[in-house]
């Protein structure tokens, strides 16, 4: 049977941003969040634990291993994956059917794994690679935001270069040199029709 129209009111406003580790997504999802209150951005749920500042349910929805499983059982998660081979991300899937029954944006900031799912389920959905400026600058963030040791760097490093080779994959590429522009261009994208 097919869909009712309206059962899907705003599949073109469904924006994921995706690309490399220390690119700056989390960065310019923030700046997002703090400018354009329009939009919904989805608060994802993860088995890691919080970094200093990091707070419930407004960064993450942090769960334990049961709880992540749970949320894979009962059908709660609209995509979900394990990121450098260590801990599992998903996106919860009432907010943002909530907030698109609502006629709001909703922005993902999630992984390629996630992204590539979401293009399954939502085959309009809009999907965004956020680039590094180089690839000296890349690494250079990571050292510089002192959240992981050496071994985890190494790991986020090489899923960044598979990552890299992916961004044919996306709609549009944004490069991240300047945070504020690039967030503008991210927005621009999502208000924008789809194509
Ligand atoms: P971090 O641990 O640095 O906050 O995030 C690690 C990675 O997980 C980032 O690439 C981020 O985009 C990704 N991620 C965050 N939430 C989700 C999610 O809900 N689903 C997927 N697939 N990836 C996510």
């Amino acid at each position: 049977r097919m869909p009712e129209p309206q059962a899907r009111p705003a599949r073109s406003r469904l924006l994921v941003l995706a690309g490399p580790t220390a690119v700056g997504k989390g960065t310019v999802a923030a700046h997002i969040r703090a400018h354009h209150p329009e939009l919904h951005l989805s608060v994802s749920a993860t088995t890691r634990d919080p970094r200093p500042g990091e707070v419930d349910g407004e960064h993450y929805f942090f769960v334990d291993d049961a709880e992540f499983d749970r949320l894979i059982a009962e059908g709660e998660l609209l995509e979900w994956a394990t990121v450098h081979n260590r801990h599992r991300y998903g996106t919860p899937r009432g907010p943002i059917d909530r907030a698109l029954a609502d006629g709001k944006a909703v922005l993902l900031e999630i992984d390629l794994q996630g992204a590539r799912q979401v293009r399954e389920a939502e085959p309009s959905a809009t999907l965004v690679f956020l680039l590094p400026p180089s690839w000296d600058e890349l690494t250079a963030r990571l050292v510089g935001r002192g959240t992981e040791d050496a071994e985890e760097r190494a790991r986020r490093l090489r899923t960044a270069k598979v990552e890299l080779a992916a961004q044919g994959e996306f709609d549009f590429r944004v490069v991240n040199a300047d945070v504020a522009e690039a967030a503008q261009q991210v927005v621009d994208l999502i208000q924008a029709p789809a194509r």
